[in-house]
């Protein structure tokens, strides 16, 4: 696949090029396995001798075609998929620390990804800093340690919808001799590809505006190729030691940029198994479709319910990054000049019990745990989604306990306000 091509075209066309007889669209293979002659060539795919498809646990083509597809979108030299976005989130870590290790993310995280680094991946001997990202560089530095084997943050984070200075936190992961990993599930490759500001891995949550219909959970994580593995060869041991359990096989050897993918896959998912089916990725697949379409619409969206809300009255407060007097509005003009996404956040005057009241009036948007999808969403995390944090937590991360989160859909804009004018009208009377 030509991958100059623009986005919109990658959307629709990348990572399945049929030949002549073939079917159009990407095909669900849906078998576990696949055939050989003899013995021999099943032999040498198991040593990783030859490429080919032997067990869907590993590869199978509708999967791939459709990594493939998000890895052009990425701009990426390799991705896999995952069964979810935590699936994602995890392998990106596992993949290159194990006990005794450490690495550092911004506060600012899903609550699902600061479960797992705080609670999870502690059990496993693996320890996290959290830091806040709009810190300066000397204060971020502060948290490497010889240990350290990397640093993660979210482009625009959920759901406090900050912005990541991408290019910053590159530079303080270089400085410090490990990869920056990504969480793109927001801004979508759409309004930003976080490799041509240094991120050197990225990840997402398939689950969100890529399916887009709230229909199939999923997960992707995609390398840039740019880290130079080898330069800190006694930190990733891992990718540049051999792996006995492939007969002494170094991956930065025998695979080059495409080393951390393949471990990821030969390794973890070999040994983990935390596979997608062919049937979520054809649906993942349909919706990267019309993924250029959609953000678009979202943003637009969610830029009219931001300035309805900021001129009512009963709104304490108000976080969408277009907004022009919004803190993350430089970043996003920087880092998301066609929009950022169709989530914003809110807080309404009187607080959690007139924001509950708020959300169980509403009609046309659904409380449902789930963001990012055609359908308007709303969710009040401190009582669902980040219920597990204190409240000191929760201002860590941006989640004031008031915070109720806005998920746009691409229904017609006077609708959606429609229904959140009647559901204020009816919570917090004028
Ligand atoms: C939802 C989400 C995840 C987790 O993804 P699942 O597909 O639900 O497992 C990770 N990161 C972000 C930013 C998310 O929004």
């Amino acid at each position: 696949m030509n991958t100059k091509l623009k986005r919109e075209s990658l959307c629709v066309q990348a990572g399945w090029e049929p030949q002549k007889g073939e079917s159009r669209i990407v095909p669900i293979v849906q078998s576990t396995t696949f055939k050989y002659e003899t013995s021999e060539q099943m032999a040498q795919l198991f040593d990783l001798e030859a490429s080919g498809y032997f067990y869907t646990r590993l590869q199978n083509p509708t999967n791939e075609a459709v990594a493939s597809k998000i890895t052009a979108l990425e701009g990426g030299v390799a991705g896999m998929l995952t069964s979810s976005g935590q699936a994602a989130c995890f392998y990106s870590i596992m993949n290159i620390c194990s006990a005794g290790d450490h690495f550092v993310s911004s506060s600012a995280i899903y609550g699902g990804s600061s479960n797992l680094f705080a609670v999870t991946l502690a059990k496993m001997g693996v320890e996290v800093t959290f830091i806040d990202q709009d810190a300066d560089e000397m204060e971020i530095n502060k948290a490497f340690r010889p240990n350290t084997k990397l640093l993660f943050a979210e482009t625009i984070s959920n759901p406090a919808v900050k912005v990541l200075d991408i290019e910053k936190f590159a530079r303080i992961a270089h400085q410090n001799g490990v990869p920056l990993i990504v969480d793109n599930t927001f801004a979508t490759p759409i309004n930003c590809r976080p490799f041509e500001w240094g991120a050197d891995i990225v990840i997402h949550s398939t689950t969100k505006y890529m399916d887009g219909h709230a229909a199939s959970l999923g997960g992707a994580i995609i390398d840039s190729g740019n880290f130079d593995w080898e330069q800190y060869a006694d930190k990733f041991s891992g990718l540049t030691q051999p792996d006995e359990s492939y007969h002494g096989l170094i991956y930065t050897k025998a695979f080059g940029q495409k080393a951390y993918i393949t471990k990821a896959t030969v390794q973890l998912m070999r040994d983990l198994g935390s596979t997608q089916s062919p049937q979520n990725a054809f649906l993942l697949n349909i919706g990267l479709e019309t993924l250029h379409l959609r953000m678009p619409r979202h943003c637009e969206n969610a830029l009219k319910v931001a300035e309805f809300l900021q001129q009512d009255r009963r709104v304490a407060w108000l976080r969408y990054p277009d907004l022009k007097n919004d803190p993350a509005y430089k970043l996003a003009q920087k880092y998301l000049p066609n929009g950022s996404c169709g989530v914003l956040c809110f807080g309404l005057k009187g607080g959690r019990d007139i924001a509950i009241r708020f959300m169980d009036k509403l009609k046309l948007a659904a409380i449902v745990t789930h963001v990012a999808d055609a359908r308007t969403s709303v969710l009040h995390p401190a009582s669902h989604t980040h219920r597990q944090l204190s409240e000191e937590q929760l201002l860590k991360a941006g989640v004031h306990p008031d915070l109720i989160r806005f998920s746009t859909g691409i229904e017609h804009s006077d609708d959606i306000i429609d229904d959140i004018k009647q559901a204020l009208d009816a919570a917090s009377p004028q």
